[in-house]
């Protein structure tokens, strides 16, 4: 198996990469200057021929934690600019006055480094903040206004709501659209100054208030928000509408293809009624950025809005943002996910123009894909009953202890052997012993023989109970002379194989079954509330055993336990010597009976 990087020549095409390539093929953008920052067309101007041939950009709202579909997006925007010859800018769209948490900018930043991604291209640290424009912003809407392609309206919310008409019906003019473009621009001066309330009025573009197009009606650009923003102080008391802002950063920042998610595509005719505008006024670069949408990620079994994901977070449904069953990208991380492994499942889904579901094996698959060649093997006992050689010290001598060896991979001879011991008593699974075995059992049961992998083969003889009838320990007898990978040690037919680890050196370990937080497929559909659809069973804590190769790694260490699935140290919790594991996903195989 090839690991994921080593694929890159056979990516697929999509739609957004023939786009580029034709762009590139025709020198659309070759001839653009770049003036070092984000600026307007004359400093643009005076700069230099822009060194990155396309420009992409990932723009967050500093709002929450990123989850996995914009590591979708940061896969996709950061990709193609480094497939291009082209730099990718981190932007932090923060142009709601609303409070910016630290916490959140320091996660997005970690978020896409993490992914493998940087802003740091030909000697520039892209990584901007959409308030940083507010000045251009504002005298991008005094233009508009002075070419009488803005007007302040002052109808009530209600009003304006009632006369932009609906799919069937044209709006209505608003009875102050009339104004001349000087008292629009006094009165426009005003709302900056502070002399209107909240609500009282908003800056909109003059276009065409019978549009088959709702979003050209004449769409808001500027409101009025007596709030404090936390780039920008009390200097603002207006604040411009997303639909203005966006296209205003894309174009100062030299970007070329702006993608977006499809629930963006009827906005498309006023991005570009925006930008041609400001264009033809000489104010933005030509020529300019345009957007292109494709189907963001839906994943199954998993929810991706923020404002859910808090929920889950605020009411304790989960253990934070980063608790390994949360589909953020820390979440992921600690779960055991690796960056090859989301870039994988990226390109596997590909770009496409329509909305679709992606079943969330698919992720799974990915991760088992980019992690059966890296993780080490290693043997985990996660529901412990004791298994007793009764004639141990009869055949091997009272106390020996048997030194075994396992491949750390079994493809890999080249990373060596782990070691362990055999002994007199031997943590099994609980499910590895039936006292009467269900048809097609080949595992302990009274008279069977069994291998115990990478050791002896031992005849089952039977096992101890407690009161309730629960066995509390099972009885064996070792046959000599079929130790693993010695002369003539298969010559004793053992029916099945199982996995152990030694009472003697193995060690405890909170082992964290993981299972989807969700029961359905894609909670909160219908009227549904997506809270009473979480999967009360998501999470078992097993108090397992573990080899002491296993005891001894590092946070963050990746294994695949035989039989059970790929598991990880936790990030947090686990110090080598106590183990606290968390289990990423099972094996695609199940266990042959
Ligand atoms: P949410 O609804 O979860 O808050 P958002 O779209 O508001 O998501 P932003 O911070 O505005 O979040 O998104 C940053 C970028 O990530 C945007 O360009 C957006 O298109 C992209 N993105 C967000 N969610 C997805 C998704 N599920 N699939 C693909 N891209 C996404
Ligand atoms: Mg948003």
């Amino acid at each position: 198996m090839t690991a994921p990087s080593d694929k890159d020549s056979a990516k697929p095409s999509n739609f957004l990469r023939q786009i580029i390539e034709r762009d590139l093929e025709q020198g659309t953008y070759a001839q653009r200057r770049w003036a070092g920052h984000p600026a307007d067309a004359a400093t643009h101007a005076a700069g230099v021929a822009d060194p990155a041939k396309i420009r992409t950009r990932f723009p967050p709202e500093p709002n929450g934690y990123l989850h996995v579909g914009h590591a979708k997006s940061i896969c996709l925007n950061f990709g193609l600019a480094r497939d291009y010859g082209g730099v990718c800018h981190m932007r932090f769209d923060d142009t709601n006055p609303e409070k910016e948490e630290q916490e959140y900018v320091d996660g997005i930043l970690d978020a896409v480094k993490w992914l493998g991604f940087g802003w740091d291209a030909n000697g520039t640290r892209h990584l901007y903040q959409a308030s940083d424009y507010f000045d251009f912003m504002y005298r991008a809407a005094e233009y508009l206004i002075g070419a009488g392609l803005a007007y302040v309206d002052e109808q009530t919310p209600e009003q304006m709501r009632a006369n932009r008409g609906d799919f069937g019906k044209p709006g209505v003019d608003s009875p102050f659209r009339s104004r001349t473009p000087g008292e629009n621009l006094a009165r426009f001066r005003e709302m900056r100054d502070g002399k209107l309330a909240d609500g009282a009025a908003v800056l909109r573009a003059r276009i065409d208030m019978a549009s088959p197009n709702i979003n050209l009606r004449d769409p808001a650009l500027y409101r009025i928000k007596h709030a404090e923003h936390h780039n920008t102080g009390n200097r603002w008391c207006i604040y411009p509408m997303y639909t203005f802002a966006h296209p205003i950063e894309d174009a100062l920042e030299n970007i070329t293809h702006s993608i977006c998610t499809l629930e963006f595509e009827d906005q498309r005719p006023f991005y570009d009624w925006l930008l041609d505008r400001l264009s033809e006024g000489g104010l933005i670069n030509t020529p300019h950025p345009r957007q292109y949408e494709f189907a963001r990620l839906n994943l199954t079994y998993v929810v991706t809005s923020k404002r859910k994901l808090k929920q889950l977070v605020d009411d304790k449904h989960v253990d934070g943002w980063d608790d390994p069953r949360m589909p953020t990208i820390v979440g992921l991380r600690r779960r055991g996910y690796t960056p090859e492994s989301l870039q994988l499942f990226a390109e596997r889904i590909g770009v496409t123009k329509a909305d679709s579901w992606i079943d969330y094996s698919t992720l799974e698959i990915a991760l088992r894909d980019d992690l059966d060649p890296k993780a080490a093997r290693g043997m985990a006992v996660l529901e412990p009953v004791k298994l007793v050689i009764d004639n141990w010290d009869a055949v091997m001598g009272a106390g020996h202890l048997e030194p075994c060896t396992a491949p750390v991979h079994p493809h890999q001879p080249e990373r060596g052997q782990r070691s362990f011991s055999f002994g007199k008593a031997l943590w099994i699974e609980r499910g590895d012993y039936e006292e009467v075995p269900p048809k097609g059992y080949n595992r302990l049961f009274p008279g069977n023989k069994v291998r115990l992998k990478y050791g002896y083969v031992v005849e089952c003889t039977g096992a101890d109970k407690d009161a309730a009838g629960n066995v509390t320990t099972v009885h064996a007898t070792l046959i000599p002379d079929t130790k693993s990978g010695t002369p003539g040690s298969d010559s004793v037919k053992a029916k099945g194989v199982i996995t152990w680890v030694g009472v003697h050196d193995a060690v405890p370990a909170q082992v964290r079954l993981y299972d989807r937080l969700f029961t359905v497929p894609q909670p909160g559909a219908g009227d549904k509330d997506f809270l009473e659809e979480i999967n009360p069973d998501s999470l078992k804590v097993a108090q397992a055993y573990v080899e002491p190769s296993v005891a001894a790694c590092p946070p963050d260490t990746r294994f695949q336990f035989e039989r059970h699935g790929y598991f990880v140290a936790d990030r947090k919790e686990h110090v080598a010597g106590r183990p606290v594991i968390n289990r990423v996903t099972g094996l695609k195989d199940t266990w042959a009976k």
